[in-house]
């Protein structure tokens, strides 16, 4: 029996988990204790049968007031394929304008989640919303 702690991050509450194992983990041999919720045991699963992670990173601007823009998987994708995640998105380039929301990569790596941008940037020939230009 091997026994794991751990934090659930799914609300402010962050109830430390007690997770027991007997050999290899599955959804009907894991005992989960502290959790406040339900939602604390299918966290404490998923981080044992498959972690996975929101990637946030930034990707090159071409034509914009800025240079480069921050972006996030649109969903979390597994933990192993973050470091694939990245490289992809290394050699990306956009072109602006670039709104929030918009699509940056699709099928990533192929983890079948997309990449979206979270900050907008204006193409350089646009007029300026004097709110973007102080960040
Ligand atoms: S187990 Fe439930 S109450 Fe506790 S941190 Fe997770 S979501 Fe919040």
């Amino acid at each position: 029996m091997t026994t794991r702690r751990m934090a659930c991050i799914l609300c402010p509450s962050g109830c430390e988990l007690d997770v027991r194992t007997s050999g290899e983990p599955t959804a009907d041999s894991v005992v989960v204790e502290g959790n406040l919720c339900p939602r604390g045991e299918e966290y404490a699963l998923e981080e044992l049968l498959n972690p996975r992670r929101t990637l946030t990173t930034t990707v090159l601007v071409r034509g914009g007031v800025g240079t480069q823009t921050s972006v996030k998987t649109a969903a979390p994708v597994p933990r192993e394929s973050l470091a694939a995640v990245r490289a992809a998105l290394l050699g990306t380039t956009i072109d602006a304008p670039v709104a929030i929301g918009d699509r940056v990569a699709e099928d990533v790596a192929g983890t079948g989640v997309d990449v979206v941008a979270t900050r907008a940037i204006p193409r350089r020939s646009d007029p300026v919303d004097v709110r973007l230009r102080n960040r």
